[in-house]
């Protein structure tokens, strides 16, 4: 079994290092929260005192932060890649801007080490239940040797191509989402306008050319899809402000590269907006309540 050192054990590298646990690898564990790292540690994973004694002799060095700038701080200052044997592998499952995930990758390339950036998505529920969806970007290598772990905390993991692949997989399908999460809004507030109702717009969309992941798994109005958070007073589920981190990644990095995304713009605004009327901590489904002005 293998030694990892996994830094950052939040909301989800928290369940993510504990199904690693469960797996028999030996985990030794990081966090600036001491309440993180102690509630860690009550799941198995072992205290390290310091990023770089986590990272001697482990097969593995996983990341799990914030930001972009929280990883490139990382492996630059904390002493990571220099304390790690050859052949570690580095495994970033952070959701970042692609260029910081491109940095990191050059970092560990100088240190001689391989690295990944392997973004995940399915929330903390997916994540307790080692059912993340997780895409990862750098070489075969990398890759091969970052597999046994991946495939413990997930239910699908997808080579995404070269270092920053996996990043941009991650912002593309949320941008499709942070929109598609809006036109499916629009459509019940205009069901409601017209005075269709919303579980007809439901059986005629889901199955016609409407149809579409928000509609059919989780619909922004509560009754058709007993599960999604709308049903909940639209406890997350995924956050307003997550959702806004990676609209505006996917912004900027249309911005850098030329891309050109109207809708994915205008979603921002939107989400922005939300988020500013006190909805940061509500799902991302609740923009409906925008959409509708309530
Ligand atoms: P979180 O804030 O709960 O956890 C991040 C942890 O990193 C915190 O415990 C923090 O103390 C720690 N940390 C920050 N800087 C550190 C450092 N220098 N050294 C050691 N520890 C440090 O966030 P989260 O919800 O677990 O999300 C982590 C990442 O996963 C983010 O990039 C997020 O966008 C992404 N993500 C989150 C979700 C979700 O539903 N929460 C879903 C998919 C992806």
């Amino acid at each position: 079994m293998a030694k990892i050192a996994f830094i950052g054990l939040g909301n989800m590298g928290g369940p993510m290092a504990a199904n690693l646990v469960k797996q028999g690898h030996e985990i030794w564990g990081v966090d600036l929260v001491s309440a993180n790292l102690d509630a860690a540690t009550k799941r198995g994973v072992k205290k390290a005192a310091t990023a770089a004694e986590a990272a001697k002799g482990a097969d593995a060095v996983i990341t799990m932060l914030p930001a972009g700038k929280d990883t490139v701080a990382v492996y630059t200052k904390s002493g990571i890649l220099e304390a790690a044997p050859t052949g570690c592998v580095f495994i970033d499952c952070s959701t970042i801007d692609v260029t910081s995930a491109r940095v990191a990758h050059e970092l560990a390339a100088k240190a001689g080490k391989l690295s990944l950036d392997c973004p995940v998505s399915g929330g903390v529920g997916g994540a307790e239940a080692a059912t993340l969806t997780l895409m990862a970007g750098g070489s075969s290598a990398a890759f091969e040797a970052a597999k046994p772990y991946l495939t413990a905390v997930s239910k699908k993991l997808v080579h995404c191509g070269e270092a920053g692949a996996g990043q941009a997989a991650k912002i593309c399908n949320n941008m499709i989402l942070g929109i598609s999460m809006i036109a499916v809004s629009e459509g019940f507030a205009l069901a409601e306008k017209l005075g269709l109702s919303k579980e007809a717009l439901f059986e005629v969309a889901s199955t016609s050319s409407g149809q579409c992941w928000s509609l059919t798994n989780y619909c922004p109005v509560p009754g058709p899809v007993p599960t999604s958070p709308a049903n909940n007073d639209y406890k997350p589920g995924f956050a307003t402000a997550l959702m806004l981190k990676d609209m505006k990644l996917s912004q900027e990095a249309a911005a850098a590269s030329g891309a050109a995304t109207p809708l994915g713009a205008a979603a921002a605004q939107l989400y922005a907006l939300h988020a500013a009327h006190g909805a940061a901590g509500q799902d991302f489904s609740s923009i409906i309540k925008l959409i509708r002005g309530n």
